[in-house]
């Protein structure tokens, strides 16, 4: 283990809006918080956000907002305060004496103060397709995308039995023509209260000690295919929204006989409502400590509370070393720029990055360097994820290198023709060879790792 010589004052553990909006506030104190993003365990950088479309219910923005956009511009604002991101999960973390420390990334960082942002993940089915047709009809989260377009005046389906599936489903009303609640047993496990007023509701139908097994549509979700639990017969729901209500994993596991941890493995704050864990210098924001509300907007909240509160810790305890800045007022953070797909007259053989299937054709067929292409689509999480991993290791390799981005939902048929099922896939050519591919977000190193196999003397003779 590498192990690093200076003592953070902050580690904000997770990049969620807990962990960002904490990592803002604890920024502007001048404390340059480390910020680790996560990476596999328990979520992609940004959170949960990031594999939603729209966001409509954060305030600020009248129109609504792509959950990775939000995601992009609460990561920009911090770091433009001076947070310092490491992209990588946190593996261990060691809470019984002082300074804590923290392995991430073969490196053990030690720090004054620790914010816990690790979220919580929605529990899913892990059906066949799932992954095709999550936020493409399926949800986790019927407050959040229950009133979508796709879902108005359409037939709905909620999984679960307890008091989240019964208010889902009795919330979902107002948008679907009709709503199927699919419940596994024979009763539901809701409160007394919540069942009578799904029982009463003439516009929902409950399926009792039934699954769902299979999903059917084409870009879309168009219906699930549900077995009864005691015969075995299936039959087929049309359906265009699915959402699941089957519970949360929060993740906790760093903290595990560390701190107080509830039945479900939610951490308990010292008091309800505050920003504190039993241990001083460690506190928790978002998803991680909260069964109930968990909205983007919570979770900032008490980002924001979390940082006030170990600003002060540091301060009472004489702890925090504070960066002066050169001037008060940050750099602007930099504008996302976009990017046009590249036509005869603006097409480049030199370019680095290059955009659409113009480009893709002339460099699959003129190149000699190794060509990357990457599929994206304008809503996928993971792609913003990866993109700016991938741009860096091509402007590393530079000029041995070009990459080509394919927005999927602009160009279908190259996406077809490749044999793309999902975004990011990337795809390595060399002299019109397909020499790798992979699908998902991946690390630097290890993008760097693929990228110089294929750069290698070996792999360029084959
Ligand atoms: C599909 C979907 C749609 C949603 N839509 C909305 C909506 O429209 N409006 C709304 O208000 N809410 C919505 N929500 C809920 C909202 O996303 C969450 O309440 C919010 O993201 C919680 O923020 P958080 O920062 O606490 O945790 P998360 O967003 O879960 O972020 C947790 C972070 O911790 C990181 N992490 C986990 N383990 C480790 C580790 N060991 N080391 C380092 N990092 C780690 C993860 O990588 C992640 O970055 C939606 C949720 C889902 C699943």
């Amino acid at each position: 283990m590498v192990s690093s010589s200076t003592t953070e004052n902050l580690v904000v553990i997770g990049s969620g809006p807990a962990g960002y909006t904490a990592a803002l506030y604890a920024a502007r104190a001048n404390l340059a918080p480390l910020l680790i993003t996560g990476f596999q365990e328990g979520g992609i950088p940004g959170g949960q956000l990031m594999t939603t479309t729209h966001v409509e219910n954060f305030p600020g923005f009248p129109q609504g907002i792509l959950g990775p956009e939000l995601m992009d511009r609460m990561k920009a604002q911090a770091v433009r305060w001076g947070t310092r991101l490491l992209d990588a999960d946190a593996d261990q973390l060691d809470l019984s004496q002082r300074p804590f420390t923290i392995q991430a990334q073969g490196q053990t960082q030690r720090t004054h103060a620790v914010i816990l942002a690790t979220g919580a993940r929605a529990n899913r089915l892990h059906l066949p397709q799932e992954e095709r047709f999550w936020s493409r009809g399926i949800s986790a989260c019927a407050v959040c995308d229950g009133a979508t377009p796709q879902f108005r005046h359409e037939p709905l389906a909620v999984v679960g039995g307890g008091d989240s599936a019964c208010e889902e489903a009795h919330a979902l009303t107002k948008y679907g023509s009709h709503v199927h609640l699919v419940v596994r047993r024979h009763k539901l496990r809701a409160s007394k209260a919540m069942a009578d007023r799904v029982l009463a509701n003439d516009q929902i139908t409950i399926h009792w000690e039934h699954e769902v097994v299979a999903l059917q549509g084409d870009d879309w979700l168009a219906a699930v295919e549900l077995r009864h639990h005691l015969d075995g017969s299936t039959t087929t729901l049309p359906v265009r929204g699915l959402f699941y209500a089957i519970g949360h994993t929060p993740n906790t596991g760093l903290v595990q006989g560390q701190l107080p941890l509830d039945g479900e493995g939610y951490l308990v704050p010292q008091q309800p409502g505050q920003p504190d864990t039993v241990i001083p210098g460690v506190f928790w924001a978002g998803d991680v400590a909260d069964r109930r509300w968990r909205q983007a907007v919570t979770a900032a909240a008490t980002g924001c509370q979390a940082a006030l509160a170990a600003e002060a810790w540091l301060t009472e305890q004489n702890l925090a070393v504070t960066v002066s800045r050169k001037t008060p007022e940050p750099e602007s953070a930099p504008t996302p720029q976009k990017m046009s797909p590249a036509t005869e007259e603006t097409y480049s053989p030199t370019a680095l990055w290059q955009q659409g299937s113009y480009a893709l054709r002339r460099l699959y067929h003129e190149s000699m360097e190794p060509l990357v292409v990457m599929y994206t689509a304008p809503g996928c999480g993971p792609c913003h994820v990866l993109k700016p991993q991938l741009r860096r290791v091509v402007e590393e390799l530079a000029p041995q290198i070009h990459a080509v981005e394919i927005n999927i939902e602009a160009e279908p048929h190259i996406a077809q023709q490749a044999g793309v099922s999902g975004t990011p896939t990337i795809q390595v050519f060399h002299d019109k060879e397909l020499r790798c591919q992979w699908r998902g977000v991946k690390q630097r190193r290890m993008i760097r790792t693929e990228l110089e196999k294929v750069l290698s003397p070996d792999h360029q003779q084959r």
